[in-house]
C-alpha cells in the first residue's frame, strides 16, 4: 500500500498541470483500490456548489455537468461534516442523490473523503463499487492520505486561475478571483509586476519564462549539454585506477543520457514551444523521474536520481550564461520561495514595490527590512505558485496578507483607488513630523527606530524618529566573508551615533543563531531557536564579545549617544557576566588612553524567563527593551518563521498581553525604564495597549512611525487602560484583534489598519 501511496503522490506532485494531476488521481486510485469509479469533485464557494471535474468510471461527459449544492447528495455530507463517509449501500442513504447524465444507476459501496487545505475544504474525492462493499480502514486510510496530498495541488491550481480556465466558467472573472493567502509582512498596497527570485540550486523553483529567442536559448542550452559531457568525462578519466570499471560505468549511463534523444529532443521541443531553457529542462527533468519513479523495478527507479543530478548540473551550466537575477523594472513586486533580507537588499529600492514570499512570516528579517523600507509585504504564502508567476501582474496586499495574481482590471481599479488612499494618508502623517508624541493628555511617550538591517538612515531621521531604539548589529556581520575586525566595526558605528548625534542609538551586541546564520560560522542544530543564538554565543566567545564592545565604545568617544542592549537574556548570570565583560574592555581602553565613557546599558526581555525575572534583571542595568519577536514564539510555542503556523502566531495573544504587562510591573519595581522594540510596537493597533501599560518608549520601523504617532497623539493614557483592561479580559488573540479594528476605527484611524481610509 505504502509503495503505491507513494508512487501516486510522485506522480501528481511531477504531473505538468492540474488536469493531468486529477487524471492522474483517479485512474490510479481506481486501479489501487480496485474501485468501479473514482471522481474528483470541487467545491465553489461562488457558486456553492460541489462540481464534478475528473472521473475514472462515470461518463467523461458528466465531468462539469454534475453539479451538487454544498449541503446536496452524499458528496455535500462528506464536504460538510468534514470526514469520510464510508457506506455500503449507497442508495439506501438518506441523503443520496441520483444524477442520471453520470450513468451511476448501480453503484453501492461508496467512500468519500473531503480535500482539506488548511482547514477549508475544497472538494471530495468519492471511490464507487457496483457490488455492496464497505470499504476497510487500509482502503480509508489511503484515500485520506491522497486526499491531503491533492489539497496543496488544487489550492496552486486555484490560486493560478488554474481551476478557473479548466471550468471554463462564464461567470464575471473578478467574483472569481480568490487571493492567496498569507500574512501581513509590512502594510500597505502595492500594484506590479512580478520578478521571481530563485536558489540556483534548485531545478523545481524555476520559473517559467518565455524565450525571447528560440535559437539562441537551443544554442544555450546545447553549449551547456556539451560542457556538462565535457565535465563527466573528465571526472570519468579521474576515477581511473580508482573506481572498479563496473562502478565508472555510470559516467557512461549519464554520457548516454546526454547523447540520447529523450532527454535532450524533450527539452528542445519544449524550447520551441517557447519555455526559456531552465524552464524547458525543469519540465523535462520532472518527467523523466516521474517515468522512471514509476517503474517496478527497484534499479531502475534508483535512475530517476540519476536523472536528477544530470539536471542539476545542466541548469549550473546555463546558469552560468544567463542571469538567475531578472532585470529589475519599475513596480517590481519580488517573488520567491525564501525570500531572505539579503535578496531583497539586492533590488534597488527604487524599482521595488512589494515582496511576496511562500515562507516565512510577520517577524522574518526580510518581513522587518520590507517594514523598514516601507514596502508592502505578504509572507507565507503557502500555495504560491512561484514557478508560474514570472512577469504576471501582481497585487500585494500587505494589511490583509493576500496577493492577487494576474487580477482582472476591476480589482486592480480598486487596489489603484486604495493605493492612491494610502499616498494621500502617507503625505498627511508627514505633516506629524515635528510634533512630538504625547498623549491627548500632554504625557510624551518617545518615538524611535529600528534599524540596523540597513547602512542608510536617511530614512529614520527624515521620520522625526528621536534615536535608534534597536540597531541590529549582525547585519554587518551578515555580510561580510570573516568576522568583521574592531576597527571596522568602529567605524560602521561611529557612522551611524555620528549622523543620530545627539538623539540617542541603542546598539544591541551580537544576535546570530537561530534564523540569522553567518555563512563563516556554521551553527548545526536541530533546534536552533532554542539553541546556542545571542548572548549564548558572544558569552561562549568573549573574543568576539570585546572585539565588538571595544567598537563601541571607541565609537561613543566624544559623542556618547549610545547606549548598548543585550539580547537573548535567560539568566541573571548571563547580565553579570556581560557586564564584567563590559567593564573589563572599558579599563582597557582607559588604560590605552581612549577617552571612552560607560554607556548606559539595558537588557532584552524576550525569553519568557526574563519576563518572571523582570525586576531582578533591571536591578542590574539602566533599562530593559521588550523583544516581542522572539518573546511570542517562545511564550506560544510557534516558529516565527514557520508559515505553517503562521495563523497561531500573534503578539496579540492575551497570554503574550498578560506577559507585557507583568515585564512593565518588574521595571517599575527596580525603578528602571522599559521600551519596546519588537514588531508589535510598530502595529498601530497595539499602541493603545502599549500606552495603556505604561510603557515609557516604542521603538518602530521608520516606515510605521508616523502611523504610530498619531495613535499615540490619539489617545489618553486613562483612554488607553480603558482599551488595555478591555483587551486583557478577552480570552484570543481574534477578540483582541477584532476589538482593535473597532477602537480604532471609532477613533478615525480605521485608515492604519486596513487598506483605504
Ligand atoms: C525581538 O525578538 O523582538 C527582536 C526585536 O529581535 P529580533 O527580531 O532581531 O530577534
Ligand atoms: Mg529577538
Amino acid at each position: 500500500m505504502l509503495a503505491t501511496l507513494r508512487r501516486i503522490v510522485q506522480e501528481v506532485s511531477t504531473a505538468p498541470n492540474i488536469d493531468a494531476a486529477l487524471a492522474t488521481i483517479v485512474r490510479r486510485v481506481k486501479q489501487a483500490m480496485d474501485v468501479d469509479v473514482c471522481s474528483v469533485y470541487l467545491t465553489d464557494p461562488v457558486q456553492n456548489e460541489h462540481v464534478l471535474m475528473a472521473t475514472e468510471g462515470l461518463r467523461p461527459e458528466s465531468v462539469l455537468m454534475v453539479r451538487l449544492r454544498l449541503d446536496e447528495g452524499l458528496v455535500g455530507l462528506v464536504a460538510s461534516r468534514a470526514e469520510p463517509v464510508n457506506l455500503d449501500d449507497a442508495p439506501a442513504h438518506p441523503r443520496y442523490k441520483y444524477f442520471p447524465e453520470s450513468g451511476e444507476e448501480s453503484y453501492h459501496g461508496f467512500l468519500g473523503v473531503p480535500i482539506i487545505h488548511h482547514r477549508k475544504v475544497l472538494g471530495v474525492l468519492v471511490v464507487q463499487q457496483h457490488a455492496r462493499r464497505s470499504f476497510d480502514e487500509d482502503a480509508v486510510t489511503l484515500l485520506v492520505t491522497i486526499a491531503a496530498q491533492l489539497a496543496g495541488a488544487i489550492a496552486h491550481a486555484e490560486a493560478s486561475g488554474e481551476i478557473a480556465t479548466l471550468k471554463r466558467l462564464k461567470r464575471d472573472a473578478a467574483e472569481d478571483m480568490r487571493p492567496l493567502q498569507g500574512v501581513p509582512g509590512a502594510q500597505g498596497v502595492a500594484l506590479g509586476r512580478a520578478a521571481v527570485i530563485y536558489s540556483l540550486e534548485n531545478l523545481d523553483a524555476i520559473p517559467d519564462r518565455t524565450a525571447e529567442d528560440v535559437e539562441a536559448e537551443l544554442a544555450l542550452f546545447r553549449e551547456a549539454v556539451e560542457q556538462v559531457k565535457a565535465d563527466i568525462r573528465a571526472l570519468s578519466e579521474r576515477m581511473d585506477g580508482v573506481l572498479p570499471a563496473e562502478d565508472k560505468a555510470l559516467f557512461d549511463a549519464y554520457l548516454l543520457m546526454l547523447e540520447g534523444d529523450s532527454l535532450i529532443r524533450a527539452t528542445e521541443d519544449r524550447i520551441r514551444a517557447g519555455n526559456w531553457a531552465p524552464g524547458a529542462l525543469r519540465d523535462t527533468v520532472a518527467e523523466h523521474v516521474r517515468i522512471f519513479t514509476d517503474m517496478e523495478d527497484p534499479y531502475l527507479r534508483e535512475r530517476a536520481d540519476d536523472i536528477r543530478d544530470l539536471g542539476g548540473r545542466l541548469l549550473r551550466c546555463l546558469q552560468e550564461e544567463t542571469p538567475a537575477v531578472p532585470d529589475y523594472g519599475d513596480g517590481t513586486i519580488l517573488v520567491g520561495e525564501d525570500i531572505t533580507a539579503t535578496m531583497l537588499a539586492d533590488v534597488p529600492v527604487e524599482k521595488l514595490a512589494g515582496v511576496v514570499s511562500a515562507r516565512g512570516s510577520r517577524t522574518s528579517h526580510a518581513a522587518i527590512l520590507a517594514r523598514a523600507l516601507g514596502i508592502p509585504a505578504v509572507m507565507g504564502v503557502v500555495d504560491l505558485p512561484v514557478g508560474q508567476v514570472d512577469g504576471a501582474n501582481i497585487i500585494v496586499d500587505g494589511y490583509g496578507g493576500r496577493v492577487y495574481v494576474s487580477p482582472p482590471e476591476s480589482i486592480r481599479n480598486e487596489y489603484r483607488r486604495l493605493a492612491e488612499e494610502e499616498a494621500r494618508l502617507s503625505d498627511e502623517l508627514t505633516s506629524l513630523r515635528t510634533l512630538p508624541a504625547e498623549t491627548r493628555d500632554g504625557h510624551r511617550i518617545p518615538v524611535f527606530a529600528n534599524s540596523g538591517l540597513l547602512a542608510d538612515i536617511t530614512p529614520i531621521l527624515d521620520s522625526g524618529a528621536e534615536g535608534i531604539g534597536l540597531y541590529r548589529t549582525e547585519y554587518p556581520f551578515m555580510v561580510r566573508q570573516q568576522f568583521p575586525g574592531e576597527e571596522e566595526q568602529r567605524r560602521t558605528y561611529r557612522r551611524v551615533l555620528e549622523q543620530m548625534a545627539p538623539r540617542p542609538v541603542t546598539m544591541r551586541t551580537l544576535d546570530v543563531g537561530g534564523d540569522k546564520a553567518l555563512p563563516y560560522f556554521p551553527i548545526e542544530e536541530d533546534n536552533p531557536f532554542l539553541g546556542w543564538r545571542g548572548i549564548r554565543i558572544t558569552l561562549d566567545h568573549p573574543e568576539i564579545f570585546l572585539v565588538q564592545v571595544r567598537a563601541l565604545l571607541r565609537a561613543n568617544v566624544g559623542l556618547n549617544n549610545l547606549n548598548i542592549l543585550l539580547p537573548m537574556i535567560g539568566n541573571v548570570w548571563e547580565v553579570d557576566e556581560a557586564l564584567r565583560l563590559l567593564r573589563q574592555a572599558y579599563e582597557e581602553l582607559l588604560e590605552e588612553g581612549e577617552a571612552v565613557t560607560m554607556p548606559p546599558v539595558g537588557v532584552m526581555v524576550e525569553v519568557p524567563s526574563a519576563v518572571y525575572q523582570a525586576e531582578n534583571l533591571a536591578r542590574r542595568v539602566d533599562f530593559l527593551s521588550i523583544g516581542t519577536n522572539d518573546l511570542t514564539q517562545y511564550l506560544l510555542a510557534v516558529d516565527r518563521n514557520n508559515a505553517n503556523v503562521a495563523e497561531l502566531y500573534d503578539a496579540l495573544h492575551p497570554a503574550v498581553l498578560r506577559a507585557l504587562t507583568q515585564v512593565v510591573e518588574g521595571a517599575a519595581a527596580a525603578g528602571k525604564p522599559v521600551t519596546i522594540c519588537g514588531e508589535l510596537a510598530g502595529e498601530p493597533m497595539a499602541t493603545p495597549l502599549l500606552v495603556g501599560m505604561g510603557l515609557d518608549g516604542f521603538s518602530v520601523s521608520a516606515s510605521s512611525l508616523p502611523r504610530i504617532k498619531w495613535v499615540v497623539r490619539s489617545f489618553s493614557r486613562s483612554e488607553a487602560r480603558e482599551v488595555l483592561q478591555h483587551a486583557l479580559s478577552l480570552e484570543n488573540a481574534h477578540g483582541v484583534r477584532g476589538y482593535l479594528t473597532r477602537v480604532l476605527d471609532e477613533a478615525g484611524l480605521g485608515g492604519l489598519v486596513r487598506p483605504g481610509n
